[in-house]
């Protein structure tokens, strides 16, 4: 495990999340009604960043959704560093929750957002009946919730325990989403993690949003921003171009995995949507936002040729 003086920069970035997430919320861009409870001060976000919050949000709740229709009844979710993320209520809101649904994150995140999930009624009432906190406030837990603490650089050692004992059935189709988790792990670290799921999920799927391009002059700037705030993205090096973010998945015989950058998805929107974007703010900076996405990418891959997940994508 590598060492990192960071930890408490790290879970920091969840708030940062949120933050846009609420931004992009409130001005009418993504319909996320849950994300204002999370937030104590909001900040109004660039038009830039509202738009790009709007692709990456668009992109995981596709993703999420198609595999709610295609695995119900028998689909597990892991999010993986869920942070602050609202993504189980809004499925939940719609009935489209899978079998069992897992976030995990540094305790003293969770600890953050079970309090906040406990004391909101908005967010309570849609728990599971069964839910009850656990681990001493830092945990939920439930037959079909389970928010639970780890940290990912163990894995194998002290995450997939915990998931196993809160029912993680790694026969079942599972899909992992990592939303800028990854890069924050080393690179041992980050290859172990999906390495276990090539060797212990027969039927994975995996959405990561991450960073990537970190060599060119924009890359060199976004690494330098976020280190002068003491965030090390450790696990850059597996994203120096788009092809890698889904080569690494490829490497270790998965069936499929395809990139795509955040300036290509905005792009394939559907014009509808791009002139309603419009309406809500101008985005002067094309180049700059052109820029900016093209140094954030999605990659989706899956490890068996059948279930759920062969015809999933952003097609
Ligand atoms: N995925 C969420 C979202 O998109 O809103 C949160 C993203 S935030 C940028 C990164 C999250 O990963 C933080 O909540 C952080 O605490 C979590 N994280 C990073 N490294 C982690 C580790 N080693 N173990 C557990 N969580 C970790």
């Amino acid at each position: 495990m590598e060492i990192c003086s960071s930890d408490a920069a790290v879970q920091g970035t969840s708030n940062d999340a949120a933050v846009s997430r609420e931004s992009a919320a409130r001005l009418g861009y993504i319909d996320d009604p849950f994300i204002q409870y999370f937030v104590r001060r909001p900040q109004r976000r660039a038009p830039l960043i509202n738009r790009g919050t709007h692709s990456r949000f668009d992109g995981v709740q596709r993703i999420l959704r198609q595999f709610a229709a295609r695995a119900a009844g028998c689909g597990q979710v892991v999010v993986l560093g869920a942070g602050l993320d609202t993504s189980y209520f809004l499925l939940r809101r719609e009935g489209l929750v899978p079998l069992r649904y897992f976030e995990v994150d540094f305790a003293e995140v969770t600890a953050k957002k079970a309090a906040t999930l406990w004391r909101t009624a908005a967010l309570r009432t849609l728990l599971p009946e069964d839910a009850a906190l656990a681990g001493g406030g830092t945990e939920v837990h439930s037959n079909t919730y389970n928010l639970v603490a780890g940290d990912l650089r163990r894995f194998e050692a002290e995450v997939v325990p915990t998931l196993a004992a809160r029912g993680l059935d790694t026969a079942a189709p599972t899909l992992f989403v990592s939303e800028c988790v990854l890069v924050y792990l080393g690179a041992e670290d980050s290859d172990a993690l999906i390495d276990w799921i090539t060797r212990a999920v027969p039927n994975a799927g995996i959405l990561t949003y991450e960073q990537i391009r970190p060599d060119d002059r924009f890359g060199q700037m976004m690494v330098a921003n976020l280190r002068a705030r003491g965030l090390e993205l450790h696990g850059l090096h597996a994203y120096p171009t788009l092809d890698a973010a889904a080569r690494r998945f490829l490497e270790r015989g998965w069936h499929a995995a395809r990139g795509l950058d955040l300036a290509e998805y905005h792009e394939r929107l559907r014009p509808e949507e791009r002139a309603r974007l419009s309406e809500i703010e101008i985005l002067d900076e094309w180049e700059e936002f052109t820029l900016l996405a093209q140094h954030y990418a999605f990659a989706f891959a899956h490890t068996a040729a059948a279930g759920p997940f062969d015809a999933m994508g952003f097609d």
